[in-house]
């Protein structure tokens, strides 16, 4: 029996706490806060409707240190969810520290003016979260999240080495707008439009922004050009994989999605730069993001599946083995359930996952820890109860 707290009412935020409500025995009692109250009310309208159960809602600014620490004393948790934005990672880890509460996020830590995600901000903090014996879990989401899991998974139960892997995220999902992303625009947009990156025979390998394609033809949706990209967990499962030779990334777009961007790229509007409009500073990415689609709104329109899995290859007994280690998800259905599309869903299931594991003392530890340094046992016979089944498929 355990309250949480969690910041952040957007589309992921949103799935956690219906996750969260779900499963009371573990989540007795929710608090949801978030810069704006009203996000937070129809969160807790739409929770009561579906589950009866009746949540705290509070306003916080949460990269406002002091203003979260007086929230997380209000409240008193066992365990603060982030599911804002990756710029609040380092202001929530500092108000846990002084709090002595657990923390759990979905994506690592990005300065707002440089559009760079590392780990290395949040691995700083691992004495720091040891000396006060609290835990931190980093990447509890899909990718990151499920696919180190997986890896986990694959690690104990199926090789004795594993030399490649490829992490392969497709979404057919038709929202029928022109142009959206799936998650908040600004993170999406910052991290398609960079450099891609993998890591080969202990190097990084750098790349132009999706300049390479293969077509990969994945189950429940067919074939599909997958994309090149350096994502937030190849940083950590390069580092922790031992005997790994390569590890990439690949993420589906349609031709339609890169047209739009390639026009926006070009007319400047994807800068993250300030740039002079009308006597004011704006930065050009983030007015882009005030005319997209909000990605909470997409739920009701988003029709089709997603499906995202490890491809791992390596020795078992002295023999080549390979296989895809993958869930598919349904638009639909995600939105039956808990009124948000497949992307929002498959990432807030783990992070509600994630925080199971830690309340229940089944993940427990003092410092900051990736998903892959956890027993994946109990976290991948949770996803099959709560609405991510996962499949396997021996290739080799
Ligand atoms: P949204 O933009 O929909 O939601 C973010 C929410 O955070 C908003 O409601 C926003 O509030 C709130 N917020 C922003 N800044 C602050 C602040 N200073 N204080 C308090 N609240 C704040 O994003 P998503 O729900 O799509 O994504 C949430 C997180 O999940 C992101 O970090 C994203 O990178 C991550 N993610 C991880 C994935 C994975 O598989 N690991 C996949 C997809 C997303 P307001 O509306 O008032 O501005």
């Amino acid at each position: 029996m355990s309250k949480v707290l969690i910041i952040g009412a957007g589309g992921v935020g949103s799935v956690v706490v219906h996750k969260c409500a779900q499963v009371e025995e573990v989540f007795s009692e929710i608090c949801l806060a978030s810069r704006t109250l009203s996000r937070c009310e129809n969160i807790q309208k739409s929770v009561k409707e579906r589950t009866g159960r009746d949540i705290e809602i509070a306003q916080v600014d949460a990269d406002n240190v002091a203003e979260t620490v007086a929230l997380i004393k209000r409240v008193n948790p066992k365990l603060v969810l982030n599911l804002a934005l990756p710029y609040q990672d380092l202001h929530i880890m500092d108000a846990c520290l002084e709090t002595g509460v657990d923390y759990l996020d979905t994506a690592n830590y990005e300065p707002p003016d440089e559009a760079k995600f590392c780990y290395k901000w949040q691995w700083d903090y691992q004495a720091r979260f040891k000396e006060k014996g609290l835990m931190a879990l980093l990447g509890s989401g899909f990718d990151p999240g499920v696919t180190n899991v997986y890896c986990a998974h694959a690690a104990k139960h199926h090789f004795d080495e594993i030399h490649y892997v490829d992490i392969l995220d497709a979404n057919a999902g038709d929202h029928g707008h022109p142009f959206a992303t799936n998650f908040n625009p600004e993170i999406n947009i910052r991290e398609v439009t960079a450099k891609g990156k993998y890591w080969e025979n202990g190097t990084w390998v750098e790349t132009a922004p999706l300049s390479i394609k293969q077509s990969y033809d994945f189950p429940a949706i067919g074939p599909k050009n997958a994309y090149l990209m350096y994502h937030e967990e190849l940083e950590s499962l390069a580092k922790n994989i031992k005997g790994l030779k390569r590890i990439r990334f690949w993420m589906t777009f349609s031709d339609n999605y890169l047209k739009h961007l390639e026009v926006l790229q070009n007319v400047g509007m994807t800068g993250i730069e300030p740039v002079m409009f009308e006597g004011r500073e704006i930065i050009p990415l983030q007015f882009l993001k005030a005319l997209l689609p909000d990605p909470a709104s997409l739920g009701p329109r988003t029709k089709g599946k997603t499906c995202i899995g490890c491809e791992v290859e390596g020795v078992k007994d002295g023999k080549p083995k390979k296989m895809f280690i993958y869930n598919v998800c349904d638009h639909e259905e995600c939105y039956r359930e808990v009124g948000s599309q497949a992307i929002s869903y498959t990432t807030g299931v783990p992070a509600m996952i994630g925080a199971m594991m830690m309340l229940t003392g089944k993940w427990r530890g003092a410092g900051v820890f990736n998903m892959e340094e956890l027993d994946p046992d109990p976290f991948m016979e949770k996803l099959n109860i709560h609405g991510l089944p996962w499949v396997e498929k021996v290739m080799i």
